[in-house]
């Protein structure tokens, strides 16, 4: 069984843009359910998963502070993280739509809305297959979910972060401008440090260097590359020691 998976517990990173159609913004129910039937594939094969969503199809901080004066920048941040939540809130219907069994956590506090972060309480959900949305970012302005991703892969002891995106993996160049840009199949994390390769946030790469934690970059919009990612199939970038 080539799909077998490789990986016994995973940190998946799911910008907004996979709850959105491309380009637009806000919450499109189909592309959600898809990214649900997916991700039941791979629960389904006994992947322990923890998902961190983003929120930008609904508002980044620093782009929205950035349009006049009236909003203060941590404001605008904070107005990001609750934009995690309403995409975890939609994932977790649809998730359950497909019969997977979840629970949708927060790192800022809403008890009537999800459960607030807890690490034990999120490892514990983990050992009984539960797939564990994480949303509200870190709860702290100026940084983004990819950061997130990181620190809760460190504390969950995931054996990789995999962050799912539009692009098929880390490119010497953008590959919709330079023709000659190349894919790279294999990365160290100083190699991306030293050229500021678009991997992740910088702060997010500290911590996987730092905990020696991979990062696989890949292409979600394919349809059966979450399991494929699973099965350790050479797909995207993988970053390692
Ligand atoms: N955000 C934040 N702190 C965090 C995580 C997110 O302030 O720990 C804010 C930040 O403004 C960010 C927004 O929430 O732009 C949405 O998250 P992100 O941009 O990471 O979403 P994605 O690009 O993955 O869709």
């Amino acid at each position: 069984d080539s799909l077998r998976p490789k990986y016994k517990r995973v940190i998946l990173k799911m910008s907004g843009e996979a709850f959105g159609q491309s380009g637009k913004t806000g919450i499109s129910i189909d592309e959600t359910l898809e990214i649900a039937r997916q991700v039941k594939l791979v629960v389904d094969r006994g992947v322990q998963l923890a998902i961190v969503v983003g929120g930008g199809n609904l508002l980044r901080g620093a782009q929205f502070s950035a349009g006049g004066e009236a909003i203060r920048e941590a404001t605008a941040h904070y107005m990001g993280m609750l934009a995690t939540v309403m995409n975890g809130l939609a994932f977790q219907d649809a998730l359950e739509l497909h019969k997977v069994e979840t629970r949708l956590m927060t790192a800022i506090r809403m008890e009537s809305v999800a459960e607030p972060f807890v690490r034990r309480r999120a490892l514990r959900h983990l050992e009984k297959g539960r797939v564990v949305i994480l949303s509200g970012g870190t709860s702290n302005p100026f940084v983004t979910t990819d950061t997130a991703a990181a620190l809760r892969g460190r504390e969950l002891e995931a054996d990789i972060l995999m962050k799912a995106t539009r692009v098929d993996g880390v490119y010497s160049a953008d590959p919709e401008k330079n023709p000659h840009a190349v894919r790279y199949e294999k990365l160290t994390y100083q190699q991306v440090v030293r050229e500021n390769l678009r991997v992740m946030d910088m702060s997010a790469i500290d911590h996987c260097m730092e905990a020696k934690l991979p990062i696989l970059v890949f292409d979600y919009k394919k349809v059966g590359n979450i399991e494929r990612a699973m099965a350790g199939h050479p797909i995207g970038t993988l970053v390692t020691d």
